[in-house]
């Protein structure tokens, strides 16, 4: 009976608690904030989106060894790396990311990927303005994670204006799709081959 008591005295007071706040809001002045011409600060450790970063003489940080993409939980990184040589030279390692691409739309801001890396090449920073209407967009190429995020002067642009063809890619498409792609067309026209040396064999 006591316990029946006790229960009801509890939840009493935890919905009076709650209305409480809520007539608190209710009552308060009200705030419009101007976004986008004024965004709300985040908490410094924040984790938004990546940047890739560069030494202070221009070479790239990262060497494309791949640990941030065996430490994703998500598997929404992709790296590709090549050997850097005297006339070209990327990164200040052996090798550089021939092709880095995060998928954002699968990314769950862990911060796993800048733990594993060994050089401080990829940190996650305070943006958030992620949203896209299309999810190719939502791969972000090396190019541009290297660049600087978007500023309030540039907003809803960088992520496009800094899309670049990768090195002897096709830039139409992003890496991932003009795999798929290469693929679907390689398989369809060997399909279309087959019945062609069938009717070979059959004359
Ligand atoms: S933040 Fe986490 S989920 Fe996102 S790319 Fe890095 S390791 Fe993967
Ligand atoms: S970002 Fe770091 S961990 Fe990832 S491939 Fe580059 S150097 Fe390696």
């Amino acid at each position: 009976m006591s316990n029946n008591f006790t229960g009801v005295f509890r939840g009493t007071k935890n919905t009076g608690v709650g209305l409480a706040t809520t007539l608190r809001a209710f009552l308060g002045r009200n705030i419009t904030e101007q976004y986008p011409e004024y965004k709300h600060p985040v908490m410094p450790r924040f984790r938004g989106r990546h940047k890739l970063h560069r030494h202070a003489n221009g070479l790239e940080k990262c060497v494309g060894c791949s640990l941030c993409a065996a430490a994703c939980p998500a598997d929404c990184i992709r790296v590709v790396a090549a050997e850097n040589t005297d006339d070209n030279r990327v990164s200040a390692g052996e090798r550089f990311a021939q092709v880095y691409e995060i998928n954002m739309s699968r990314c769950i801001f862990c911060g796993y990927c800048e733990m594993a890396c060994p050089f401080d090449a990829i940190t996650l920073g305070n943006d958030w303005e992620l949203a896209d209407l299309n999810r190719d967009q939502m791969i972000y190429t090396k190019n541009m994670l290297l660049a600087d995020p978007p500023t309030k002067d540039n907003y809803g642009m960088n992520r496009r204006a800094v899309t670049r063809p990768e090195p002897d890619l096709d830039s139409s498409l992003p890496v991932w799709l003009e795999e798929t792609v290469s693929r679907e067309r390689a398989e369809r026209s060997s399909t279309d081959l087959a019945p062609t040396k069938r009717q070979g064999r059959g004359k």
